[in-house]
Order: structure tokens, then C-alpha cells, then sequence
């Protein structure tokens, strides 16, 4: 080993953590703070108290630090930006008591939750289709092989046989052991059926995570296939394998590249997605005097 690569490496160890850390160790103290305070000096709905829990969730923050790029698909409309922060926030959107206008068969609530849930077009698909181009993007620039879309002859819903044969969201080439990954996107919203006792933050995501497993990958090991569901909710919550999934996509972006201060972008990248998705189907059904 060359003298320049010792004395590398001897910098590299006894580094400190970057600044950034610091800073966002004392964000979160102080975010903490402030949360558990307002629980003590107001009288938080049980709504309240867990969109506040929902907002410190594994990286439901990401997307505030990312920078507009438009080539990246990484800008929102001032009315989109709006919108989620309303949502986030608890800001009352929508009259209460007027039908979805889109749907055109369920009330809409003021806080926005039916529009999150609305099965209609445009948004439901659009949420989960964006989030997954955005996925194969951040793949295609770390330079890991994917296709979207992908015909796979083994993914079905297992109650209804072949009938239900779909693709993969995203198969991801030689990803484990050379084995090829299916990737699975499936997005939540953790407020439903709130209740004011027993909310788990985290839990919607990680319960819609192993409701795929228990679907798909059991036919995915017999295909000599790896599974790998990626669930996350619409407060940008992810779950378990979808976190280890883009921190292993963040590692590969590190070997090839050095440079910190690409940390975390992936996430951001991710986290900005999600939320434009969701600005979409809030968007969408908002009253035009708020546009
Ligand atoms: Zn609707």
C-alpha cells in the first residue's frame, strides 16, 4: 500500500461523523421536544397526535432537504407544495360533507384522507406508476440493471391462480447471489382506521410489507427469483426491506462515486416521489377557490 492510500485510509478512520449529522441529531431532539410539549400544553386530537408520530417515521422527512431539479422530475407546482404541507400539517382542505369529485360516490373529509384512498383515475395509479419510474431512474443512474414493468410467468395472486399473472413492478438483474429481484411497490396510508389507543407508527407499511411477502415470495423462491416488497406510506414512512433496499442502491452510488455529499440522496429522491404522487391525488380533488 502506497503512502498516500495509508494516510487515506488513516483519515478515513479517524474521521469524525460530518457536521450534517450533528445537525440532525439536534433537529430531531429539538423536533421531539417541541412534539412532546405541544402534547402536554394542548389538548391534541387522537388524529393529531398521530400524524405528529407519523411525521418522525424512518425517513418521512427526507424529501424537505432535496433541491428542485425539473430534469429529474424533482419540482412541484407551488399549489402541489402546498397541498402536502396542508396534509402533513392538518391544514382543512376540503368542505366537508361534499361528494369526491372525482369519484363522484364517497364524501370527502377535510383533511384530504378519501382522496388518498380514492381508487378512481387520476392519482391512485399515478402514485404507485411515479414512484416506481422514479425507482427505476435512481437504479438506471447507480448503474444496476432493472427493467420496469417486467413479464415474470410466476406472479399471481395465489387465492386466484394464473388468472391474475402480472409483471413485476421492477426486476432488478442479478441483484442477490445472481439471482434476479422482483421488486413490489405497495403504498399506504397509515391513518386508517384510527383509533385512539394502540397506533404503531410504521405499522401500516410494515404490515402491507408482509401481506406481499405472504403473497409473492414463496413463488418467487420456487422460480429461483429473490422478493423484494417495497412499501412506504403517505407520509413517506418506509418500511423495513424497502430502507435496506435503497440503502444497499445508496452503497453501490458510494462505491462508484465518492463523494459524501451525495448522502442520502436516494432517499430524498424516493421521499420527494411519494409526495409528488400524493400531491397528485390531493390536487386533484381540491375546490377551485384553493388553486
Ligand atoms: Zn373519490
Amino acid at each position: 500500500m502506497s503512502l498516500s492510500h495509508t494516510w487515506i485510509l488513516a483519515v478515513s478512520l479517524t474521521r469524525t461523523p460530518p457536521p450534517r449529522s450533528h445537525k440532525k441529531t439536534l433537529a430531531n431532539a429539538l423536533f421531539s421536544k417541541i412534539a412532546q410539549s405541544l402534547g402536554e400544553a394542548f389538548d391534541l386530537s387522537p388524529r393529531q397526535k398521530t400524524v405528529f408520530e407519523c411525521l418522525k417515521g424512518p425517513h418521512a422527512q427526507e424529501f424537505l432537504t432535496v433541491i428542485s431539479i425539473e430534469g429529474l422530475g424533482q419540482c412541484m407546482s407551488a399549489v402541489e407544495y402546498r397541498t402536502i404541507l396542508k396534509y402533513r400539517l392538518m391544514i382543512p382542505m376540503y368542505p366537508e360533507d361534499e361528494t369526491c369529485p372525482i369519484c363522484r360516490k364517497t364524501c370527502m373529509d377535510k383533511y384530504g384522507e378519501h382522496a388518498v384512498h380514492c381508487k378512481e383515475l387520476p392519482g391512485f395509479k399515478y402514485r404507485h406508476d411515479w414512484v416506481r419510474d422514479v425507482l427505476g431512474d435512481i437504479l438506471k443512474r447507480a448503474g444496476i440493471s432493472a427493467k420496469k414493468e417486467a413479464p415474470v410467468n410466476f406472479l399471481t395472486d395465489p387465492m386466484e391462480g394464473r388468472s391474475t399473472l402480472r409483471p413485476a413492478d421492477l426486476l432488478v438483474f442479478g441483484w442477490a447471489g445472481g439471482k434476479h429481484a422482483c421488486v413490489d411497490l405497495t403504498g399506504v396510508s397509515p391513518l386508517v382506521g384510527l383509533r385512539e389507543n394502540g397506533f404503531v407508527v410504521g405499522l401500516a407499511a410494515r404490515k402491507a410489507e408482509s401481506k406481499k411477502v405472504d403473497k409473492h415470495a414463496k413463488a418467487c423462491a420456487e422460480n429461483q427469483h429473490v422478493f423484494i416488497p417495497f412499501a412506504f406510506d403517505t407520509f413517506g414512512s418506509l418500511a423495513p426491506e424497502a430502507i435496506n433496499f435503497l440503502t444497499r442502491i445508496q452503497q453501490v452510488i458510494h462505491s462508484n462515486c465518492s463523494t459524501p455529499r451525495g448522502q442520502g440522496f436516494v432517499f430524498g429522491r424516493l421521499g420527494f416521489a411519494i409526495q409528488k404522487g400524493l400531491a397528485a391525488q390531493l390536487v386533484a380533488r381540491l375546490p377551485s377557490v384553493l388553486m
